[in-house]
């Protein structure tokens, strides 16, 4: 999992042990920075959220100040213990990097190497995580949703953008960067001809089967269209093969799909059929028996996963800095 403390100033050590954290005053606060709209969301967990704060996500300045001025007021009302931000990627997770906490090479415009969590954890002044808003929403799967238990499993969006959190071994996956399975090429479902809305790579998953890429390819809202569509043929088709690929490298025990995109509940059922088709009875696992409804799922914690990822990114930092002190007193 990974989560780094806020490098604007070092994370403060809790008190002391004579001063037991109270959950009912010291809350957690968190960010889910989405392309179309970001949630700040406080409380301590899905049975406990005190407030939660939409807002667009419009020109950069404006977006972070309102975010700001969201958590000027929680923390005038509440004491908070630590901070997560769950952002859109793609992201700088390179604890070693002058660019640790940006947004980087997005298409979103206007958002390209913007400082986010530097910038907010310095605001906060709390241990605060930054990761992907998938990996946010796949940690907080398997610590309050569809996925206690499991060690390995996957998160994917669709909305303004594919977004896909890779749990292994409980763990989100790291190397010289986060993944970045949305924008994988897939294979096309024969007659589909769009040229795909990725302006990095055209016809990219995400450039296939987003939302925008929804309304590209129809003229229509991803919203509007009707479940008869066919455009959602070659919609599902292009998230099986993104699945097919997944279930070939991570081999998840579990996917869930959430984002705006999925509100469309007739596509779960599309993608499992696809999937199945693709995967042709190549890999034995008992979880891709029969129809696979117990391997294809909606969140557990319904469209409050992305909101509740940054909770549990929150929640890990903390554990972090309250782990670290134990940790060096142990290598003494
Ligand atoms: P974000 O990407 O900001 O996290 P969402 O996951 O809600 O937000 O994705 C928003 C996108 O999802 C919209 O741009 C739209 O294309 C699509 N969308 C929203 N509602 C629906 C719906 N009911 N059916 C299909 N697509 C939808
Ligand atoms: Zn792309």
């Amino acid at each position: 999992m990974r989560v780094s403390p806020g490098r604007a100033r070092p994370p403060p050590r809790p008190k002391s042990r004579a001063e037991p954290l109270s959950p009912s005053t010291k809350l957690l606060a968190g960010v889910e920075l989405g392309g179309t709209k970001c949630v700040c969301i406080l409380g301590t967990g899905p049975d406990d959220v005190r407030a939660i704060e939409r807002l667009p996500t419009g020109e950069r300045e404006d977006t972070l100040r309102q975010i700001e001025a969201v958590l000027d007021r929680w923390r005038a009302q509440h004491t908070l213990r630590a901070f997560g931000i769950a952002s859109f990627g793609p992201i700088d997770l390179r604890p070693a990097s002058s660019t640790y906490g940006y947004i980087t090479s997005t298409p979103k415009p206007g958002w390209k190497d913007t400082d986010i969590s530097q910038r907010l954890a310095r605001r906060v002044g709390v241990p605060t995580g930054f990761d992907t808003d998938v990996n946010g929403a796949a940690l907080a799967e398997g610590r309050w949703g569809g996925a206690k238990g499991l060690d390995d499993f996957a998160y994917v969006t669709i909305g303004t953008g594919i977004g896909v959190g890779s749990i292994v071994r409980g763990r989100s996956i790291f190397g010289m960067s986060h993944t970045e399975l949305g924008h994988i090429r897939v294979a096309r479902k024969s007659g589909d001809r769009f040229a795909g809305s990725c302006p990095y790579h055209g016809d990219c998953i995400e450039g296939l089967a987003s939302g925008p890429a929804i309304e590209a390819r129809t003229g229509i809202p991803a919203s509007k269209l009707p479940a008869d569509h066919a455009a959602w043929d070659f919609v599902a088709h292009g998230l099986a093969q993104l699945m097919h690929t997944m279930v070939l490298t991570t081999a998840p025990s579990r996917i869930f799909l959430g984002g705006g995109v999925m509100a469309q509940s007739h596509l779960f059922e599309r993608i499992r059929q696809e999937l199945k088709r693709s995967l042709n009875g190549y890999v034995q696992a008992p979880e891709l028996e029969q129809g696979l409804a117990q391997f294809i799922v909606p969140p557990g914690l319904g469209t409050m996963a992305g909101p509740l990822g940054a909770l549990a990114l929150a929640a890990d930092a903390e554990l972090r800095v309250i782990k670290a002190p134990i940790a060096s007193a142990a290598t003494r």
